[in-house]
C-alpha cells in the first residue's frame, strides 16, 4: 500500500460536512503541524488542479508562502521537504503539499484550470529549475 495515501478511515473523516474536534485531534497527533498548515492551505483556495487537453492528464499546484509546488497527488511533490524529508531522510511520509491535495480533492475544495499540453509542457521545463 502507498504510504503517501490517506486511509479509508482518515478519508471518511475528511468527507464530512465539517471536521469534528476528534477529527481535528487525531490529524493532529498523526501529522502534526502539517496537517493544520495543509488545512489552512486548502480553506484559503491555495490549491489548483491544472486539467489538461487533449491528453487528459492532470497535475496539482499548491501556493505556499514563498512560491508554488508541483504536486503528482500520492507520489510526488516539488518541495524541499518533500526530498529532504520523505525521500531522503523518511521522517514521515508526506509534506504537507501531498496532505492538502488530498484534502482539497476529498472536500472538493480546488481550483479547476484548463489548459493544453503545450502549456504543460512548458510548466514542466519551469518546474524542472531548481532555485
Ligand atoms: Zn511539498
Amino acid at each position: 500500500m502507498n504510504n503517501m495515501a490517506l486511509s479509508l478511515t482518515e478519508v471518511k473523516k475528511l468527507s464530512g460536512e465539517s471536521l469534528t474536534q476528534n477529527d481535528i485531534e487525531y490529524f493532529r497527533n498523526r501529522y502534526g503541524k502539517r496537517f493544520v498548515r495543509a488545512l489552512r492551505v486548502v480553506e484559503e483556495k491555495k490549491v489548483s488542479k491544472y486539467q489538461f487537453r487533449p491528453s487528459e492528464t492532470a497535475i496539482w499546484i499548491v501556493r505556499g508562502r514563498a512560491r508554488q509546488y508541483m504536486v503528482i497527488p500520492r507520489i510526488y511533490c516539488t518541495c524541499r521537504s518533500f526530498y529532504q524529508d520523505v525521500v531522503i531522510s523518511r521522517e514521515i511520509n508526506m509534506c504537507y503539499h501531498l496532505l492538502a491535495q488530498q484534502i482539497a480533492e476529498i472536500r472538493n475544495l480546488y481550483d479547476l484550470v484548463e489548459s493544453t499540453d503545450a502549456e504543460r509542457r512548458r510548466m514542466y521545463v519551469e518546474w524542472r529549475r531548481t532555485d
